[in-house]
């Protein structure tokens, strides 16, 4: 067994098992990295490039820690865009096919509301949605966060880019205090190092630089 092999980590079985089937064989640098800690509960910010497997690093994280029976939000994704979010919520999808049924939901901007009060009132294990969208659920009261305990920003940089940080702060003011936070990120300016500061406790920083 290699070092990079998956089966290393403290992981479900299922979850092992569907990662076979995927045809991931080992783990990305940034998966390897990161995992450990992510899976021992901590606090981590994650720097890599596009394309290094970042999704299935916090994934795996938020997966492995997940109540399946308790039929709650536990898990929150904030992504930049409605196709990022389309993106994750399918590979989180993949990683989790077969296990009694793990719920993902997304909720985002450009799409109607209605049907998504709808979904929301299903059920749903993980939310993987873009700021604004999430916000107006909180604010509504149609999305619940009192079962959250993972948080997770992934393309960080960008949606400070978009603006989105007030937006932000409003989402983190709701969220249960004792969770696990997830920064991803290509990029690593100074703003993201001070919402960093507000949002995530003692960070695991872990950095993987292709360049030289
Ligand atoms: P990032 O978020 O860093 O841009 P993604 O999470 O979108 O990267 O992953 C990029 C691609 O790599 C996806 O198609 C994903 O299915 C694939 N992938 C991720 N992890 C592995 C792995 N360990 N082995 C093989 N393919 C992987
Ligand atoms: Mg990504």
């Amino acid at each position: 067994m290699s070092a990079s092999s998956f089966s290393n980590l403290p992981l479900h079985a299922d979850l092992l098992e569907n990662l076979s089937t995927l045809g991931y064989t080992s783990m990305t640098p940034i998966q390897a990295q990161s995992l450990p800690p992510v899976l021992a509960g901590k606090d981590v910010i994650a720097r890599a490039k596009t394309g290094s497997g970042k999704t299935a690093a916090f994934g795996l994280g938020l997966l492995n820690r997940l109540e399946v029976k308790r039929f709650r939000v536990q898990s929150l994704v904030l992504c930049p865009t409605r196709e990022l979010a389309d993106q994750v919520a399918v590979e989180i999808r993949r990683l989790a096919r077969g296990i009694h049924n793990i719920k993902v939901l997304t909720l985002c901007g450009g799409t109607a509301f209605g049907p998504q009060l709808g979904s929301l009132e299903h059920g749903a294990h993980i939310i993987v949605g873009t700021p604004g969208r999430v916000e107006e659920h909180l604010r509504k009261g149609s999305l619940k966060t009192r079962d959250i305990n993972c948080f997770v920003l992934d393309e960080a940089d960008r949606m400070l880019d978009m603006g989105f940080e007030e937006t932000l702060d409003k989402i983190i003011a709701q969220l249960p205090k004792k969770r696990q936070n997830l920064l991803f990120s290509a990029t690593y300016p100074d703003a993201i190092q001070a919402m960093a500061s507000r949002v995530l406790t003692e960070p695991t920083m872990i950095t993987v630089d292709t360049g030289h």
